[in-house]
């Protein structure tokens, strides 16, 4: 998967796991939803630092948007593994 894949489902559980975490806000009795929202939040934050790193020189790039190549080492992002 490369790299702009992994930043958008990172991206997109992150936002599913903040969801919960307000659903627990919401309705702070939902348990399961409390459980769930925690693991979906904490496994998103993992993948960030885990993933979203440079194919290349293996160097964080959290954020990606308007970003084409790395700027640690130049080097193209989509073309990663
Ligand atoms: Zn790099």
């Amino acid at each position: 998967m490369t790299y702009r894949k992994w930043y958008r489902l990172i991206t997109l559980l992150a936002l599913i796991g903040l969801l919960r975490l307000v659903g627990i806000v919401l309705a702070p009795k939902a348990a399961p939803l409390k459980i769930i929202g925690i693991v979906i939040f904490v496994l998103s934050i993992l993948l960030i630092f885990i993933k979203l790193r440079c194919p290349y020189c293996h160097k964080m790039i959290p954020d990606v948007r308007n970003l084409h190549y790395c700027p640690h080492c130049g080097k193209e992002l989509d073309l990663g593994k």
